[in-house]
């Protein structure tokens, strides 16, 4: 199979940067090159390019500039609206910029890590990041749009804890952007990086991680729902340090819908049981938590290729109201016995974080127009069959619609605080179905459109989101 982008041109790429390893599509790792979590994001680029430094990254932004092609920027690849792919253009693929190192209290990643190398690294020095929940998840799209982790709660989003960035621009000159040099651009880097340039290194702060944290699975019969919710409102609003989070998931078993809730509690098991006794008290029909190093408290969610996923996200303000959701997992089962093929691995899941941290900063303190008390709602149809695409497309954005008018309910609420009544509820690294950007960036928007026209008026990152 040919490239869309000439012989010529991809010859002249390779004169200008000699080290450079590019795959096209007749190369045989090319379809590996460009396969994805999500199946929507998979697309036939015309060559993927696998940059080593900011160097490199910059000559091959000035060449696409020059020759006016497309790009896409891929981190780890974990992006759900394929943004991190291009029908026809050049991914620029950062997962050869490999290398992490502490300085200090200081992590170092670079652009193309993922978050278990991370873990791994500063775990030797007695340190932990805020970082994905997912260990295989790319630093890259992670940081630059928000970032829920387990140390969300104690310490903000992942983002929150940037401390300088090394940044490519579109013109292709290589800059630092932190509170103190380029404070504009470090702005909307929090929130909406991907659209401002390609980060070859990140600076953050590590945070002291010397003890072993409570985590694991529990399961438990659809009859835990109630207390399940209980217990989540008492994790949103938890101000013990802000030691807590649940995540919950909504599985299908042939003997009736379960719940999969994974505490975690960043401190002593027995405290850790005392805060979570609610949920231990129900006895789970399975309980693996138990004291693990952080490194270890995540898990990889790879379903088999076979599997096509689709992605919807909304949030719920807190406290959760357990009538609304017992009608939601109503409609889910019937969801379920209306297309089986979806019922191994689909899920609706939340996660539920402390939010002190998270509203502790103000809504236009960064571009991320997301902070409130409330949770994230996940609602993922996974199932194989093509024929099964729309059906499953429509029962996730129905449910998408349902939450959002319950969301934008309670925001009306006079005696709701200031930041969760500016929060848009949406967070665009779980928005899989394209929500325009004056939504995602609500109360920020305009000043990032101004941003952008700045930074790259061209729109060349138009890819992650166009916002001109
Ligand atoms: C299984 C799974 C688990 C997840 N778990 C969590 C979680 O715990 N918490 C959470 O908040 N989110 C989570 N997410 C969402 C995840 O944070 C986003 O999908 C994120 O964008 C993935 O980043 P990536 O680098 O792996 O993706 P990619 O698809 O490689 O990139 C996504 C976007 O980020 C941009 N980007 C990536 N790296 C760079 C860089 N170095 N410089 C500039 N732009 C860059 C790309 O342009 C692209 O627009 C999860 C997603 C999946 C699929």
């Amino acid at each position: 199979m040919s490239s869309p982008i000439p012989k010529s041109v991809i010859d002249e790429l390779r004169t200008l940067v000699p080290d450079l390893a590019i795959v096209t599509p007749n190369s045989p790792d090319y379809e590996a090159s460009i396969d994805r979590w999500f199946f929507l994001s998979v697309k036939r680029a015309g060559a993927v390019v696998f940059p080593i430094t900011a160097a490199q990254v910059s000559l091959i932004l000035q060449f696409t500039r020059k020759n006016s092609i497309p790009i896409a920027t891929k981190g780890g690849g974990h992006g759900i609206r394929g943004e991190s792919s291009t029908e026809g253009g050049i991914v620029i693929d950062l997962s050869k910029m490999k290398g992490v190192r502490v300085e200090g209290s200081k992590i170092i990643t670079r652009g193309g890590a993922i978050w278990c190398e991370v873990y791994d690294e500063a775990e030797k020095f007695g340190l932990a990041a805020v970082g994905g929940i997912c260990p295989d998840v790319g630093v890259g799209g992670f940081l630059l749009h928000g970032g829920y982790g387990f140390l969300t709660s104690e310490h903000g989003l992942g983002m929150d804890n940037m401390l300088e960035v090394e940044v490519v621009l579109a013109d292709g000159s290589i800059v630092r952007a932190s509170d103190h040099e380029n404070q504009d651009l470090f702005w909307a880097m929090k929130g909406a990086g991907g659209c401002f340039g390609i980060v070859t290194e990140f600076v953050l702060k590590g945070h002291q991680q010397k003890n072993e944290v409570w985590t694991g699975k529990m399961i438990f019969p659809r009859t835990a729902l109630r207390a399940v919710t209980e217990m989540g409102n008492r994790v949103l609003e938890s101000q013990n340090k802000g030691h807590s989070v649940l995540g919950h998931f909504w599985v299908y078993s042939p003997e009736g819908m379960m719940i999969e809730a994974t505490p975690f509690y960043n401190g002593p098991e027995d405290e850790a049981k005392k805060f979570f006794a609610p949920l231990l008290e129900l006895n789970p029909v399975v309980n693996k938590a138990k004291m693990v190093p952080f490194s270890q408290s995540g898990a990889s969610a790879t379903a088999p290729g076979k599997w096509r996923k689709l992605s919807g996200a909304r949030s719920m303000i807190t406290p959760m109201n357990a009538d609304f959701l017992e009608e939601r997992m109503d409609e889910f089962e019937e969801f379920l016995n209306t297309v089986p093929d979806a019922r191994e691995q689909s899920v609706v899941g939340f996660e539920i974080i402390g939010t002190r941290a998270i509203v502790s900063v103000k809504q236009n303190e960064t571009a991320f127009a997301n902070r409130g008390k409330h949770s994230t709602v996940r609602i993922i149809p996974v199932y194989s069959k093509e024929e099964n695409d729309e059906v499953c497309k429509e029962w996730c954005l129905e449910m998408e619609r349902k939450f959002q008018k319950d969301f934008e309910q309670r925001q009306k609420d006079p005696l709701l605080d200031e930041v969760t009544r500016s929060s848009t509820g949406l967070y665009l690294n779980y928005d899989g179905f394209g929500l325009s950007p004056n939504k995602i960036f609500g109360c920020n928007y305009e000043r990032l459109v101004e941003l952008k026209k700045k930074y790259d008026p061209r729109n060349v990152f138009k890819n992650c989101v166009d916002l001109l």
